[in-house]
Protein backbone atom coordinates (compact mmCIF):
# COMPACT_ATOMS: atom_id res chain seq x y z
CA UNK A 1 0.00 0.00 0.00
CA UNK A 2 1.78 3.50 -0.61
CA UNK A 3 1.55 5.94 2.41
CA UNK A 4 -0.36 8.57 3.24
CA UNK A 5 2.39 11.21 2.38
CA UNK A 6 5.36 11.43 0.43
CA UNK A 7 7.04 13.63 3.11
CA UNK A 8 5.85 14.20 6.68
CA UNK A 9 7.65 17.42 8.01
CA UNK A 10 7.55 17.91 11.76
CA UNK A 11 8.35 21.55 12.84
CA UNK A 12 6.60 24.89 11.32
CA UNK A 13 9.28 27.18 11.54
CA UNK A 14 11.27 28.47 8.61
CA UNK A 15 12.72 25.21 7.79
CA UNK A 16 9.58 22.91 8.00
CA UNK A 17 7.73 25.75 6.04
CA UNK A 18 10.55 26.27 3.86
CA UNK A 19 11.46 22.67 2.84
CA UNK A 20 6.80 22.24 2.83
CA UNK A 21 6.86 24.72 -0.02
CA UNK A 22 9.74 23.62 -1.85
CA UNK A 23 8.54 19.67 -1.52
CA UNK A 24 4.98 20.72 -2.80
CA UNK A 25 5.75 22.53 -5.20
CA UNK A 26 7.86 19.80 -6.60
CA UNK A 27 4.77 17.60 -6.98
CA UNK A 28 5.43 15.54 -3.86
CA UNK A 29 2.54 15.55 -1.09
CA UNK A 30 3.49 17.02 1.91
CA UNK A 31 1.98 16.99 5.64
CA UNK A 32 3.49 19.60 8.28
CA UNK A 33 2.65 19.50 11.76
CA UNK A 34 3.11 22.27 14.11
CA UNK A 35 2.57 21.85 17.91
CA UNK A 36 1.75 25.41 18.67
CA UNK A 37 1.14 28.24 16.04
CA UNK A 38 3.56 27.97 12.92
CA UNK A 39 6.56 30.68 13.26
CA UNK A 40 5.73 30.04 17.26
CA UNK A 41 9.45 28.61 18.02
CA UNK A 42 13.03 30.42 17.50
CA UNK A 43 11.71 31.50 13.02
CA UNK A 44 9.57 34.72 15.03
CA UNK A 45 12.37 35.54 17.70
CA UNK A 46 15.24 36.65 15.29
CA UNK A 47 17.00 39.89 15.04
CA UNK A 48 14.98 39.69 11.67
CA UNK A 49 18.22 40.23 9.07
CA UNK A 50 18.04 38.57 5.83
CA UNK A 51 22.06 39.07 6.40
CA UNK A 52 25.86 37.01 5.24
CA UNK A 53 26.97 37.33 8.60
CA UNK A 54 29.77 40.19 8.62
CA UNK A 55 30.96 38.15 11.68
CA UNK A 56 31.72 34.58 10.42
CA UNK A 57 34.32 35.45 8.22
CA UNK A 58 36.17 35.69 11.64
CA UNK A 59 35.65 32.03 11.79
CA UNK A 60 36.72 31.39 8.73
CA UNK A 61 32.39 30.62 7.61
CA UNK A 62 33.21 31.55 3.72
CA UNK A 63 30.23 28.95 2.21
CA UNK A 64 28.15 29.84 4.64
CA UNK A 65 28.59 33.42 4.37
CA UNK A 66 28.39 33.53 0.30
CA UNK A 67 25.60 31.31 0.50
CA UNK A 68 23.74 33.58 2.57
CA UNK A 69 24.78 36.81 1.53
CA UNK A 70 23.23 35.36 -2.09
CA UNK A 71 19.92 35.09 -0.66
CA UNK A 72 19.67 38.86 0.47
CA UNK A 73 18.55 39.71 -2.94
CA UNK A 74 16.37 36.57 -3.71
CA UNK A 75 14.72 36.76 -0.60
CA UNK A 76 14.17 40.70 -1.49
CA UNK A 77 12.59 39.45 -5.10
CA UNK A 78 10.66 37.15 -3.94
CA UNK A 79 9.30 38.69 -1.03
CA UNK A 80 9.67 42.69 -1.32
CA UNK A 81 6.84 43.13 0.57
CA UNK A 82 8.57 42.19 4.10
CA UNK A 83 12.00 42.14 3.20
CA UNK A 84 14.12 45.47 3.07
CA UNK A 85 17.15 47.08 2.69
CA UNK A 86 18.87 48.48 5.03
CA UNK A 87 22.12 50.33 5.58
CA UNK A 88 24.21 49.21 8.84
CA UNK A 89 26.82 51.78 10.36
CA UNK A 90 29.56 49.88 11.81
CA UNK A 91 32.10 52.72 14.01
CA UNK A 92 35.49 51.83 14.66
CA UNK A 93 36.08 51.30 17.89
CA UNK A 94 39.19 51.97 19.97
CA UNK A 95 40.61 48.62 21.39
CA UNK A 96 38.47 46.87 19.34
CA UNK A 97 38.54 45.17 15.75
CA UNK A 98 40.81 47.61 13.56
CA UNK A 99 40.04 49.80 11.07
CA UNK A 100 41.63 47.57 8.35
CA UNK A 101 40.73 44.59 9.46
CA UNK A 102 36.87 45.14 9.36
CA UNK A 103 37.62 47.20 5.84
CA UNK A 104 38.90 43.74 4.55
CA UNK A 105 36.14 42.29 5.73
CA UNK A 106 33.55 44.43 4.40
CA UNK A 107 35.61 44.12 0.92
CA UNK A 108 35.01 40.30 1.04
CA UNK A 109 31.50 40.56 1.77
CA UNK A 110 30.72 43.23 -0.85
CA UNK A 111 32.60 40.64 -3.57
CA UNK A 112 31.63 37.15 -2.05
CA UNK A 113 28.83 37.16 -4.44
CA UNK A 114 24.81 37.74 -4.75
CA UNK A 115 25.23 41.95 -4.74
CA UNK A 116 23.67 43.78 -7.46
CA UNK A 117 21.48 45.92 -6.71
CA UNK A 118 22.51 46.88 -3.11
CA UNK A 119 24.75 49.13 -2.71
CA UNK A 120 28.39 48.52 -1.60
CA UNK A 121 30.27 49.37 1.55
CA UNK A 122 30.78 53.57 2.26
CA UNK A 123 33.41 55.24 4.84
CA UNK A 124 31.66 58.03 7.19
CA UNK A 125 33.08 60.13 8.94
CA UNK A 126 31.23 60.62 12.30
CA UNK A 127 32.20 63.91 13.08
CA UNK A 128 30.67 65.18 9.83
CA UNK A 129 27.81 62.99 9.00
CA UNK A 130 24.00 62.66 10.37
CA UNK A 131 25.16 59.19 11.73
CA UNK A 132 27.42 60.42 14.19
CA UNK A 133 24.92 62.87 15.54
CA UNK A 134 23.26 59.97 18.60
CA UNK A 135 26.05 58.70 19.51
CA UNK A 136 28.38 59.64 22.56
CA UNK A 137 31.72 59.15 20.87
CA UNK A 138 31.62 60.55 16.96
CA UNK A 139 35.56 61.06 17.26
CA UNK A 140 36.27 57.87 14.60
CA UNK A 141 35.08 56.54 11.51
CA UNK A 142 32.87 54.51 10.42
CA UNK A 143 31.99 51.90 7.92
CA UNK A 144 28.29 51.95 5.84
CA UNK A 145 27.25 48.66 4.17
CA UNK A 146 24.13 46.45 3.33
CA UNK A 147 21.94 44.09 4.53
CA UNK A 148 18.55 43.57 4.45
CA UNK A 149 15.59 43.28 7.06
CA UNK A 150 12.54 40.91 7.15
CA UNK A 151 9.41 40.13 9.43
CA UNK A 152 10.70 36.40 9.89
CA UNK A 153 7.47 35.43 11.87
CA UNK A 154 5.70 36.17 8.05
CA UNK A 155 7.81 34.65 6.32
CA UNK A 156 7.02 31.45 8.11
CA UNK A 157 3.56 31.78 7.00
CA UNK A 158 3.86 32.83 3.17
CA UNK A 159 6.18 29.88 2.86
CA UNK A 160 3.12 27.82 4.84
CA UNK A 161 0.46 29.74 2.68
CA UNK A 162 2.61 29.05 -0.89
CA UNK A 163 2.92 25.08 0.45
CA UNK A 164 -0.48 24.76 0.71
CA UNK A 165 -1.81 26.48 -2.38
CA UNK A 166 1.02 23.75 -4.07
CA UNK A 167 -1.09 21.16 -2.20
CA UNK A 168 0.67 20.87 0.86
CA UNK A 169 -1.35 19.83 4.08
CA UNK A 170 -0.28 22.53 7.28
CA UNK A 171 -1.45 21.37 10.38
CA UNK A 172 -0.65 23.99 13.23
CA UNK A 173 -1.55 23.32 16.58
CA UNK A 174 -0.84 19.71 16.19
CA UNK A 175 1.81 17.78 17.86
CA UNK A 176 3.77 14.68 16.54
CA UNK A 177 3.91 12.46 19.87
CA UNK A 178 5.11 9.36 18.10
CA UNK A 179 6.77 7.62 14.77
CA UNK A 180 7.88 4.01 13.90
CA UNK A 181 9.43 2.57 11.26
CA UNK A 182 6.47 0.37 9.75
CA UNK A 183 8.08 -1.76 6.22
CA UNK A 184 9.16 1.05 4.11
CA UNK A 185 7.07 3.76 5.72
CA UNK A 186 6.88 5.73 8.64
CA UNK A 187 3.83 5.79 10.96
CA UNK A 188 3.56 8.86 12.22
CA UNK A 189 0.71 10.12 15.48
CA UNK A 190 -0.23 13.44 15.87
CA UNK A 191 -2.49 15.11 18.35
CA UNK A 192 -4.02 18.01 18.18
CA UNK A 193 -5.21 20.03 21.31
CA UNK A 194 -5.66 18.34 24.45
CA UNK A 195 -8.46 16.27 24.69
CA UNK A 196 -8.58 15.93 20.70
CA UNK A 197 -8.52 12.53 19.13
CA UNK A 198 -5.16 11.05 17.67
CA UNK A 199 -4.31 10.10 14.35
CA UNK A 200 -2.13 7.94 12.32
CA UNK A 201 -0.52 9.08 9.32
CA UNK A 202 1.90 7.38 7.03
CA UNK A 203 4.63 8.61 4.94
CA UNK A 204 7.74 7.73 2.92
CA UNK A 205 10.01 10.24 4.52
CA UNK A 206 10.20 11.76 7.95
CA UNK A 207 11.49 15.11 8.30
CA UNK A 208 12.85 16.61 11.32
CA UNK A 209 12.59 20.33 11.53
CA UNK A 210 12.24 21.15 14.98
CA UNK A 211 15.13 23.73 15.19
CA UNK A 212 16.25 23.53 19.21
CA UNK A 213 13.97 20.77 19.72
CA UNK A 214 15.31 18.08 17.08
CA UNK A 215 17.20 16.16 19.81
CA UNK A 216 14.43 15.82 21.59
CA UNK A 217 12.74 14.12 18.50
CA UNK A 218 15.34 11.93 18.09
CA UNK A 219 15.11 10.45 21.58
CA UNK A 220 11.66 10.07 21.01
CA UNK A 221 12.04 7.77 17.69
CA UNK A 222 14.87 6.05 19.16
CA UNK A 223 12.90 4.98 22.38
CA UNK A 224 10.18 3.73 20.08
CA UNK A 225 12.71 1.68 18.18
CA UNK A 226 14.81 0.25 20.46
CA UNK A 227 11.84 -0.16 22.46
CA UNK A 228 13.35 0.43 26.03
CA UNK A 229 11.66 1.81 28.88
CA UNK A 230 14.62 3.93 29.94
CA UNK A 231 17.07 4.98 27.17
CA UNK A 232 20.32 6.41 28.90
CA UNK A 233 22.07 7.87 26.36
CA UNK A 234 20.36 10.88 24.64
CA UNK A 235 20.79 12.72 21.56
CA UNK A 236 23.73 15.72 21.58
CA UNK A 237 23.39 16.99 18.18
CA UNK A 238 22.49 20.22 18.72
CA UNK A 239 23.52 22.90 21.22
CA UNK A 240 20.83 25.12 22.65
CA UNK A 241 21.89 29.28 22.77
CA UNK A 242 19.52 31.42 24.26
CA UNK A 243 19.44 35.28 22.52
CA UNK A 244 17.46 37.88 23.60
CA UNK A 245 16.13 41.23 22.64
CA UNK A 246 14.79 44.39 23.83
CA UNK A 247 12.65 47.20 21.97
CA UNK A 248 12.36 50.71 23.16
CA UNK A 249 11.21 53.92 21.92
CA UNK A 250 13.28 54.97 19.18
CA UNK A 251 17.05 56.18 19.87
CA UNK A 252 17.62 58.18 16.79
CA UNK A 253 15.97 59.55 14.38
CA UNK A 254 17.17 58.01 10.55
CA UNK A 255 16.71 55.19 9.02
CA UNK A 256 19.74 53.36 9.45
CA UNK A 257 21.20 50.41 11.63
CA UNK A 258 24.08 50.22 13.78
CA UNK A 259 26.23 47.35 14.27
CA UNK A 260 28.51 47.85 17.63
CA UNK A 261 31.38 45.56 19.01
CA UNK A 262 31.07 45.22 22.76
CA UNK A 263 34.02 44.57 25.03
CA UNK A 264 33.31 40.70 25.20
CA UNK A 265 34.05 40.41 21.39
CA UNK A 266 30.36 40.11 21.33
CA UNK A 267 28.59 42.49 18.11
CA UNK A 268 25.54 44.07 18.76
CA UNK A 269 22.49 45.62 16.74
CA UNK A 270 20.43 48.64 17.02
CA UNK A 271 17.69 48.49 14.58
CA UNK A 272 14.98 50.73 13.60
CA UNK A 273 12.03 49.43 13.97
CA UNK A 274 8.19 49.39 13.17
CA UNK A 275 8.85 53.63 12.68
CA UNK A 276 8.38 54.01 16.69
CA UNK A 277 11.48 52.50 17.78
CA UNK A 278 14.30 50.90 18.11
CA UNK A 279 15.14 47.00 18.02
CA UNK A 280 18.21 46.09 20.56
CA UNK A 281 19.89 42.50 20.22
CA UNK A 282 21.30 39.85 21.02
CA UNK A 283 22.76 37.99 23.70
CA UNK A 284 24.14 34.35 23.26
CA UNK A 285 23.37 32.04 26.80
CA UNK A 286 24.00 28.51 26.49
CA UNK A 287 20.55 26.90 27.33
CA UNK A 288 18.73 23.92 29.05
CA UNK A 289 15.19 22.68 29.27
CA UNK A 290 12.03 23.09 26.83
CA UNK A 291 13.08 25.75 24.21
CA UNK A 292 9.54 27.02 24.45
CA UNK A 293 9.87 27.84 28.24
CA UNK A 294 13.12 30.58 27.15
CA UNK A 295 12.83 33.91 28.90
CA UNK A 296 14.63 36.82 29.01
CA UNK A 297 16.78 37.33 32.10
CA UNK A 298 17.32 40.03 34.34
CA UNK A 299 20.86 39.59 32.90
CA UNK A 300 20.40 39.56 29.64
CA UNK A 301 18.16 42.96 30.17
CA UNK A 302 21.50 44.75 32.27
CA UNK A 303 23.85 43.81 29.36
CA UNK A 304 21.37 45.19 26.54
CA UNK A 305 20.81 48.42 28.44
CA UNK A 306 24.53 49.06 29.28
CA UNK A 307 25.82 47.83 25.71
CA UNK A 308 23.09 50.47 24.10
CA UNK A 309 23.87 53.37 26.85
CA UNK A 310 27.60 53.08 26.15
CA UNK A 311 26.86 53.89 22.54
CA UNK A 312 24.19 56.33 22.13
CA UNK A 313 23.16 59.67 24.04
CA UNK A 314 19.82 59.07 24.68
CA UNK A 315 19.94 56.63 28.02
CA UNK A 316 17.31 53.56 28.47
CA UNK A 317 17.03 51.38 31.83
CA UNK A 318 15.10 48.31 31.64
CA UNK A 319 11.49 51.07 32.48
CA UNK A 320 11.85 51.73 28.64
CA UNK A 321 11.26 48.27 27.65
CA UNK A 322 7.95 48.19 25.37
CA UNK A 323 8.64 44.80 24.41
CA UNK A 324 11.30 41.88 24.50
CA UNK A 325 11.64 38.38 23.43
CA UNK A 326 13.76 35.26 23.61
CA UNK A 327 14.75 32.61 21.54
CA UNK A 328 16.61 29.40 21.44
CA UNK A 329 19.42 28.85 18.62
CA UNK A 330 20.15 25.60 17.74
CA UNK A 331 23.46 25.21 17.15
CA UNK A 332 24.77 22.21 15.15
CA UNK A 333 27.46 20.70 17.83
CA UNK A 334 30.85 21.77 16.86
CA UNK A 335 32.15 21.87 20.10
CA UNK A 336 33.06 25.19 20.30
CA UNK A 337 33.88 26.40 23.70
CA UNK A 338 31.96 29.54 23.46
CA UNK A 339 28.51 29.72 22.28
CA UNK A 340 29.54 32.85 20.20
CA UNK A 341 31.61 30.82 18.58
CA UNK A 342 29.38 27.76 17.63
CA UNK A 343 29.15 27.20 13.40
CA UNK A 344 25.71 29.22 12.69
CA UNK A 345 25.86 26.71 9.46
CA UNK A 346 23.06 24.05 8.90
CA UNK A 347 23.60 20.16 9.02
CA UNK A 348 21.38 17.39 7.27
CA UNK A 349 21.44 14.24 7.96
CA UNK A 350 20.21 11.47 6.61
CA UNK A 351 19.42 8.02 8.51
CA UNK A 352 18.85 5.22 6.49
CA UNK A 353 20.15 1.69 7.60
CA UNK A 354 19.45 0.14 4.00
CA UNK A 355 17.43 0.66 1.25
CA UNK A 356 14.33 -1.20 2.91
CA UNK A 357 14.64 1.29 5.83
CA UNK A 358 12.27 4.39 5.68
CA UNK A 359 14.11 7.31 5.43
CA UNK A 360 14.57 10.25 8.41
CA UNK A 361 15.92 13.68 7.55
CA UNK A 362 16.97 15.47 10.39
CA UNK A 363 17.85 19.69 10.45
CA UNK A 364 20.49 20.73 12.47
CA UNK A 365 21.07 24.47 12.75
CA UNK A 366 20.10 27.10 10.12
CA UNK A 367 19.49 30.64 9.85
CA UNK A 368 16.25 32.41 8.37
CA UNK A 369 18.43 34.12 5.75
CA UNK A 370 19.47 30.38 4.74
CA UNK A 371 16.09 28.16 4.87
CA UNK A 372 15.39 28.20 1.45
CA UNK A 373 18.91 27.03 -0.04
CA UNK A 374 18.29 24.47 3.00
CA UNK A 375 15.34 23.69 1.42
CA UNK A 376 16.76 22.91 -1.89
CA UNK A 377 19.38 20.94 -0.39
CA UNK A 378 17.11 18.79 1.53
CA UNK A 379 14.90 18.65 -1.63
CA UNK A 380 18.31 17.07 -3.47
CA UNK A 381 18.35 14.31 -0.81
CA UNK A 382 14.74 13.40 -0.99
CA UNK A 383 15.41 13.26 -5.18
CA UNK A 384 18.07 10.43 -4.22
CA UNK A 385 15.63 8.72 -1.46
CA UNK A 386 12.34 8.72 -3.37
CA UNK A 387 10.67 8.57 -7.21
CA UNK A 388 8.86 11.32 -7.52
CA UNK A 389 5.62 10.41 -9.57
CA UNK A 390 3.91 13.31 -10.04
CA UNK A 391 6.81 15.91 -10.90
CA UNK A 392 5.59 19.43 -11.45
CA UNK A 393 9.07 20.81 -11.09
CA UNK A 394 12.23 18.68 -10.62
CA UNK A 395 14.29 21.68 -10.69
CA UNK A 396 14.74 24.26 -7.94
CA UNK A 397 12.03 26.71 -8.48
CA UNK A 398 11.89 28.56 -5.41
CA UNK A 399 14.49 31.42 -6.13
CA UNK A 400 12.44 33.40 -8.90
CA UNK A 401 8.56 32.53 -7.75
CA UNK A 402 7.49 34.61 -5.57
CA UNK A 403 5.94 34.35 -1.89
CA UNK A 404 1.97 34.87 -2.09
CA UNK A 405 1.74 38.90 -2.01
CA UNK A 406 5.20 39.51 -3.11
CA UNK A 407 4.58 40.00 -7.17
CA UNK A 408 5.64 43.07 -7.94
CA UNK A 409 9.02 44.18 -8.58
CA UNK A 410 11.42 45.55 -5.27
CA UNK A 411 11.82 48.85 -6.70
CA UNK A 412 7.81 49.46 -7.32
CA UNK A 413 7.39 49.14 -3.51
CA UNK A 414 5.91 52.72 -2.91
CA UNK A 415 4.13 52.71 -5.95
CA UNK A 416 2.12 49.59 -5.46
CA UNK A 417 1.45 50.37 -2.10
CA UNK A 418 0.26 53.87 -3.16
CA UNK A 419 -1.82 52.28 -5.52
CA UNK A 420 -3.92 49.85 -2.84
CA UNK A 421 -3.86 53.29 -0.91
CA UNK A 422 -6.02 54.95 -3.73
CA UNK A 423 -8.01 51.78 -4.36
CA UNK A 424 -9.15 51.85 -0.80
CA UNK A 425 -8.89 55.54 -0.20
CA UNK A 426 -11.12 55.58 2.95
CA UNK A 427 -8.90 53.81 4.80
CA UNK A 428 -6.33 56.21 7.03
CA UNK A 429 -3.19 56.09 5.14
CA UNK A 430 -1.12 54.63 7.70
CA UNK A 431 -3.55 51.40 7.94
CA UNK A 432 -2.70 51.29 3.99
CA UNK A 433 0.54 50.80 4.42
CA UNK A 434 0.26 48.42 7.20
CA UNK A 435 -1.76 46.31 5.48
CA UNK A 436 0.51 46.21 2.16
CA UNK A 437 4.04 45.87 4.13
CA UNK A 438 2.45 42.77 6.38
CA UNK A 439 0.13 41.09 3.03
CA UNK A 440 1.64 42.85 -0.26
CA UNK A 441 -0.67 42.57 -3.76
CA UNK A 442 -2.76 40.38 -0.94
CA UNK A 443 -3.85 43.23 0.63
CA UNK A 444 -6.54 43.72 -1.71
CA UNK A 445 -7.92 39.84 -0.82
CA UNK A 446 -7.87 40.92 2.64
CA UNK A 447 -10.09 43.90 2.36
CA UNK A 448 -12.04 42.25 -0.52
CA UNK A 449 -15.21 44.05 -2.01
CA UNK A 450 -14.89 46.90 1.15
CA UNK A 451 -16.39 50.61 0.03
CA UNK A 452 -15.58 52.15 3.16
CA UNK A 453 -14.74 51.76 7.07
CA UNK A 454 -18.36 50.57 7.96
CA UNK A 455 -17.61 47.31 5.29
CA UNK A 456 -14.53 46.13 7.89
CA UNK A 457 -16.65 45.15 10.94
CA UNK A 458 -15.99 46.20 14.05
CA UNK A 459 -12.62 48.16 14.90
CA UNK A 460 -10.11 46.83 16.86
CA UNK A 461 -8.22 49.94 16.96
CA UNK A 462 -4.94 50.88 15.47
CA UNK A 463 -6.15 50.20 12.05
CA UNK A 464 -7.24 46.43 13.01
CA UNK A 465 -11.05 45.53 11.60
CA UNK A 466 -12.85 42.32 11.76
CA UNK A 467 -12.68 41.98 8.24
CA UNK A 468 -8.60 41.33 8.70
CA UNK A 469 -9.14 39.38 11.73
CA UNK A 470 -11.33 37.05 9.50
CA UNK A 471 -8.62 36.95 7.01
CA UNK A 472 -6.05 35.84 9.10
CA UNK A 473 -8.83 32.96 10.74
CA UNK A 474 -9.66 31.69 7.70
CA UNK A 475 -6.60 32.40 5.55
CA UNK A 476 -3.63 32.12 7.75
CA UNK A 477 -4.01 29.71 10.35
CA UNK A 478 -4.52 32.41 13.44
CA UNK A 479 -6.77 30.90 16.53
CA UNK A 480 -5.35 33.51 19.01
CA UNK A 481 -5.45 36.71 19.77
CA UNK A 482 -1.07 36.27 20.39
CA UNK A 483 -1.42 34.78 16.81
CA UNK A 484 -2.63 37.81 15.75
CA UNK A 485 -1.00 40.51 17.59
CA UNK A 486 2.31 39.21 17.62
CA UNK A 487 3.16 36.78 14.76
CA UNK A 488 0.78 37.68 11.73
CA UNK A 489 1.00 41.24 12.15
CA UNK A 490 3.29 43.20 15.65
CA UNK A 491 0.04 45.08 16.55
CA UNK A 492 0.91 43.79 20.22
CA UNK A 493 3.37 46.81 20.57
CA UNK A 494 0.40 48.86 19.55
CA UNK A 495 -2.78 48.23 21.64
CA UNK A 496 -3.45 48.25 25.20
CA UNK A 497 -4.88 45.45 27.43
CA UNK A 498 -8.33 46.45 27.02
CA UNK A 499 -8.21 46.56 23.48
CA UNK A 500 -6.84 43.52 23.36
CA UNK A 501 -8.90 42.03 25.69
CA UNK A 502 -11.70 42.81 23.28
CA UNK A 503 -10.24 41.09 20.36
CA UNK A 504 -9.67 37.81 22.83
CA UNK A 505 -13.06 37.69 23.30
CA UNK A 506 -14.12 37.89 19.98
CA UNK A 507 -11.83 35.06 18.43
CA UNK A 508 -13.03 33.17 21.33
CA UNK A 509 -16.57 33.50 20.64
CA UNK A 510 -15.97 32.95 17.02
CA UNK A 511 -13.22 30.27 17.16
CA UNK A 512 -14.28 26.95 15.60
CA UNK A 513 -12.14 23.91 16.63
CA UNK A 514 -9.86 22.75 14.56
CA UNK A 515 -9.42 19.33 12.46
CA UNK A 516 -7.17 17.42 11.06
P1 LIG B 1 11.94 26.85 14.81
O1 LIG B 1 11.52 28.15 14.27
O2 LIG B 1 12.20 26.80 16.27
O3 LIG B 1 10.82 25.80 14.41
C1 LIG B 1 10.76 24.50 14.96
C2 LIG B 1 9.30 24.22 15.25
O4 LIG B 1 9.14 22.85 15.59
C3 LIG B 1 8.76 25.00 16.45
O5 LIG B 1 7.76 25.90 16.00
C4 LIG B 1 8.22 23.94 17.39
O6 LIG B 1 7.02 24.30 18.04
C5 LIG B 1 8.02 22.75 16.45
N1 LIG B 1 8.02 21.46 17.13
C6 LIG B 1 8.89 21.01 18.04
N2 LIG B 1 8.53 19.76 18.45
C7 LIG B 1 7.41 19.43 17.77
C8 LIG B 1 6.56 18.29 17.76
N3 LIG B 1 6.79 17.22 18.54
N4 LIG B 1 5.47 18.26 16.94
C9 LIG B 1 5.21 19.33 16.15
N5 LIG B 1 5.98 20.46 16.13
C10 LIG B 1 7.07 20.50 16.93
N6 LIG B 1 18.73 34.01 11.53
C11 LIG B 1 18.85 34.92 10.55
O7 LIG B 1 18.95 34.56 9.38
N7 LIG B 1 18.85 36.26 10.80
C12 LIG B 1 18.80 36.75 12.05
O8 LIG B 1 18.77 37.95 12.24
C13 LIG B 1 18.75 35.82 13.12
N8 LIG B 1 18.73 36.26 14.38
C14 LIG B 1 18.60 35.37 15.40
C15 LIG B 1 18.55 35.85 16.70
C16 LIG B 1 18.33 34.98 17.75
C17 LIG B 1 18.29 35.49 19.15
C18 LIG B 1 18.11 33.60 17.50
C19 LIG B 1 17.78 32.68 18.62
C20 LIG B 1 18.19 33.11 16.21
C21 LIG B 1 18.44 33.98 15.15
N9 LIG B 1 18.54 33.54 13.84
C22 LIG B 1 18.67 34.43 12.81
C23 LIG B 1 18.46 32.11 13.53
C24 LIG B 1 17.04 31.72 13.12
O9 LIG B 1 16.08 32.39 13.88
C25 LIG B 1 16.86 30.21 13.26
O10 LIG B 1 17.92 29.55 12.63
C26 LIG B 1 15.57 29.72 12.62
O11 LIG B 1 14.47 30.47 13.05
C27 LIG B 1 15.38 28.25 12.94
O12 LIG B 1 14.19 27.83 12.34
P2 LIG B 1 13.66 26.35 12.54
O13 LIG B 1 12.51 26.18 11.62
O14 LIG B 1 14.80 25.41 12.40
O15 LIG B 1 13.24 26.28 14.07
Amino acid sequence: MPADYDIFIIGGGINGCGIARDASGRGYSVYLCEQNDLASGTSSRSTKLIHGGLRYLEYFEFRLVREALSEREILWNIAPHIVHPMRFILPVQKGRRPAWLLRLGLFIYDHLGGRNKLPATSTLNLQKDSAGQCLRDKSSKAFEYSDCTVDDARLVILNALDARERGANIQPQTRCINARRVGKHWSITVQGQPGMKQKNITASILINATGPWADRIIDMLDNDESNQAHKVKKAHNIRLVQGSHIVVPKLYAHKKSYLFQNNDKRIFFAIPYKEKYTLIGTTDYDFSGDPGDSKITETEIDYLCRAANQHFKNTINKDDIIWSYAGVRSLYNDNASKAQEATRDYVLRVDQKSPDHAPLINVFGGKITTYRHLATSVLEKIENLISNNNPLQEEEWTATSPLPGGDFPTYSYNKNCQEFFHKFDFLPEKTAQRLFSLYGTKAYQVLGNAKNLDDLGISFSHGLYQKEVEYLMHEEWAQSADDILWRRTKLGLEMGKQEKQTLIQWIDSHNKPSSY
